[in-house]
Parts: C-alpha cells; sequence; structure tokens
C-alpha cells in the first residue's frame, strides 16, 4: 500500500504554485485583452484557493486560528469566489452564490467548535467537505446553465471538472464520518492525499477551460467583425457568400426573393455635402433597412450605396409589397447634419431559382433596377 502513498506537503506546495502561476497569468491575460466580466475574480479566487494550502503548511509555525479556521476558510471562500466569478461569467443569476455566503458562516462556526470546543479533525473534515461539495456543484450547474454563448465542449469539460470533484468531496464526506479519527491531517489516509491531487487536477482544469472559452468567445468576435460592413453593421459580401447556399435549399421548397437597393443620386450628395454626411445617409437607409426586415430575412451591403437584401417565403408579389414599404420609409428619412436633403432609392427584384446560379438572380435584379434608375429612380421593377 507504501506505494500509493502521496506527501500531502509536497502535493500541498504544487496547489500554492499552480495557484499563482494561473492567477498571474489569467490576471494578465484580462489585463492585455478587452476586460472580461468575472475573469478578474475567477483570477483572485484561484490565489485564494491557494493562499488556504500555504496556512495550512505553516501549522505550528503560525497559530491555529490561522493554520487551521483561516486556511480552510480561505480554500472556501476561494471557491465561493469561483461560483461567483463564473455566475458573472457565464451569465447566471447570483441566487446560488447567496446561498453558498450562508453556507460560508456555517463553515466558520463549524471550525470553530471543532477547533476549540470539540476538537476533532474528522469533523472538520466533514465540513469543509460537505461545503466544497455544495459550492463545486453548484459552480458545475452555473456554468452548464449560464446564458452566454461559450465554446459548448470547453464548457462541459470545466462543468465536468466541478461536478467530479464534487462528487469526489461527498464521497470523502461518507469516508470520513465512517472512518476513525485522524490523528495528524499531514498523515492523514489515501482519500486525504488525493483531495489535494484533485484539487490541483481542478485547478489546472478550470484555467485550461476558462482560456479555451475566452479564447473561441474572441475567435468568434473577430470572425463576426469579418462577417460584418463597418459603416452600416449589415452584414458584408462575405457572409453573402456563405449564407447563399442556404437561400438556395429554402428556394426549393418556397419562394425566395432577392431585392438590389441603390440610393439615388449619390455621388452627388457626396459633392454637394460631403463624404462624412454621405456616410451618415448610407447608415440611416442601412438602419431603416434592417428595421424593415422580417426574422428569417438578411440585408448586405455590397459595397458603396448598394444592399442586397434576400427574402425567403415570399413571393414575387410579397416582395413588391415589401419594397415599397422600405422605399416610403427611406422617402421619409431626415439626416441630422443636413435636414433639407430628400433621399431616395431605387430597387429592382428577382425570383432566386433553386437550379440557376445566384449569380443569375443578381443579374436580373439588376436589370430590374437598371430601368427603374433609368426611368427616373425612387421606384421598383421586377425581372422574372
Ligand atoms: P444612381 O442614382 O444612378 O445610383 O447615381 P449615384 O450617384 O448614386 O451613382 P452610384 O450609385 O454609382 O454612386 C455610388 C457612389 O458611392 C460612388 C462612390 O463615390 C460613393 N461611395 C461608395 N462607398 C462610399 C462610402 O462608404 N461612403 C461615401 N460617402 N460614399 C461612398
Ligand atoms: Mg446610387
Amino acid at each position: 500500500m507504501d506505494i500509493f502513498t502521496l506527501d500531502i506537503r509536497t502535493l500541498n506546495f504544487i496547489v500554492i504554485l499552480f495557484s499563482v502561476i494561473y492567477c498571474i497569468g489569467l490576471l494578465l491575460f484580462q489585463v492585455a485583452q478587452k476586460p472580461i466580466k468575472g475573469l478578474s475574480l475567477f483570477s483572485l479566487s484561484i490565489f485564494i484557493i491557494g493562499t488556504g494550502p500555504l496556512l495550512l503548511s505553516l501549522r505550528g509555525v503560525i497559530p491555529d486560528y490561522l493554520s487551521i479556521i483561516g486556511a480552510n476558510l480561505f480554500i472556501a471562500a476561494g471557491f465561493h469566489l469561483t461560483l461567483y466569478s463564473l455566475s458573472l461569467f457565464r451569465g447566471y443569476s447570483v441566487k446560488l452564490t447567496k446561498f453558498s455566503s450562508l453556507m460560508l458562516l456555517v463553515v466558520f462556526v463549524g471550525f470553530v467548535f471543532f477547533t476549540y470546543f470539540e476538537p476533532s479533525i474528522k469533523n472538520r473534515v466533514v465540513v469543509i467537505s460537505l461545503y466544497m461539495a455544495f459550492v463545486t456543484i453548484s459552480t458545475a450547474v452555473v456554468v452548464i446553465k449560464g446564458r452566454n454563448e461559450d465554446l459548448p465542449l470547453a464548457t462541459r469539460m470545466m462543468a465536468l471538472s466541478f461536478m467530479a470533484y464534487g462528487l469526489f468531496m461527498l464521497l470523502r464526506v461518507v469516508l470520513s464520518l465512517s472512518g476513525a479519527e485522524i490523528k495528524n491531517f499531514m498523515a492523514a489516509n489515501l482519500i486525504h492525499q488525493l483531495t489535494f491531487l484533485f484539487s490541483i487536477i481542478l485547478i489546472v482544469s478550470m484555467s485550461f477551460s476558462m482560456i479555451w472559452m475566452i479564447n473561441a468567445r474572441l475567435l468568434r468576435s473577430i470572425h463576426c467583425l469579418s462577417y460584418q460592413d463597418p459603416l452600416t453593421e449589415l452584414q458584408n459580401r462575405r457572409a453573402l457568400d456563405d449564407a447563399i447556399p442556404l437561400f438556395q435549399q429554402q428556394a426549393q421548397s418556397a419562394p425566395v426573393c432577392m431585392i438590389l437597393s441603390d440610393i439615388d443620386n449619390f455621388k452627388s450628395i457626396n459633392d454637394q455635402c460631403g463624404h462624412l454626411v454621405g456616410d451618415d445617409v448610407i447608415k440611416v437607409v442601412a438602419k431603416v433597412t434592417l428595421q424593415s426586415l422580417y426574422d428569417s430575412a438578411v440585408a448586405f451591403r455590397l459595397g458603396g450605396d448598394e444592399i442586397l437584401i434576400l427574402l425567403p417565403n415570399c413571393n414575387l408579389e410579397q416582395a413588391k409589397q415589401f419594397t415599397d414599404e422600405l422605399r416610403q420609409s427611406i422617402v421619409k428619412l431626415t439626416i441630422d447634419e443636413q435636414p433639407s436633403l430628400h433621399v431616395t432609392s431605387s430597387f429592382g427584384i428577382a425570383q432566386l431559382s433553386p437550379t440557376e446560379n445566384w449569380k443569375a438572380c443578381v443579374e436580373r435584379a439588376d436589370k430590374a433596377l437598371y430601368r427603374v434608375k433609368h426611368n427616373g429612380r425612387n421606384t421598383l421593377a421586377i425581372e422574372r
């Protein structure tokens, strides 16, 4: 059995080391990146968790109230803070955190009682383990149920680590209750040695999954930026290329219409009022276009003053009605910087065929738009 003996002092030291390294690493990460809600508290919580074992290892050197009560309260408070920080990070209510605060008070009373009034290492282990089971299982729930969109694999990995630790703590409670009184904690049996080993695994695993989730969030925001036009916040040409196959698939079961819109005489708006006012005009036209869309409809800025709208589940008659309402909304627009400016747009409409290349549909919509421009602008035309 001796070969399974783990040295608690060494494991203790590794817990402290890992918690300090991860705390500093994550704090530096937070400073270097755009601030992420809950991340600083999460880093701090890892540091506080590591402070507990540090005080624990000074048993005999510092007073008992620090090396026993202080040490365990630091560990408990660290995990409590992990729960709170992850509730913020994952966008979950702080109800469980509030309940955990009450439980912390119970842990404090329990430790005072089993240190000074009825000294018992075994009962102290039961008290702290029960709290740890509660707080880590609650953290697993918060990580899984949080509203924020995070990488599912990373959230599951984090939740699984907390859940496994919580279940291990429950096992520790059962084994401690059925076992004999512990004489010297630093020489306690395998289940207590494993507690330190599992704490190291949990710290590594939760820090790794945190970095993984943050990285996935950054990647997603880069992806969104690369698919969005910065001036109008409409989707851009790259997004259109990606979206087309889905709309072509939809066109097999229901009509899908394409609208090409272009602001009238935009060059002269730029020339007379300046490019900045021109930008404002593009922005407000894009905004009113976005507001006119129903759920599954999408608008893309093709470039310049041109917007392409895709309308699924919409036949040519419905597309005509939709477009005329949008045209009237644009006519009513006012530009703050240039209140006397009248903005109008012209529209070409075509129906997307599931069999033809989508560019052929763009060409037909463009042909219709050209006719409108030729015949005086501020209206719409359909090309079948
Ligand atoms: P038409 O009614 O025939 O469409 O005439 P137009 O003057 O609007 O002609 P066109 O649509 O070809 O003009 C597009 C102009 O849009 C050309 C370019 O100078 C201007 N433009 C393109 N991108 C931007 C932009 O981001 N901001 C501003 N202010 N102008 C832009
Ligand atoms: Mg134009």
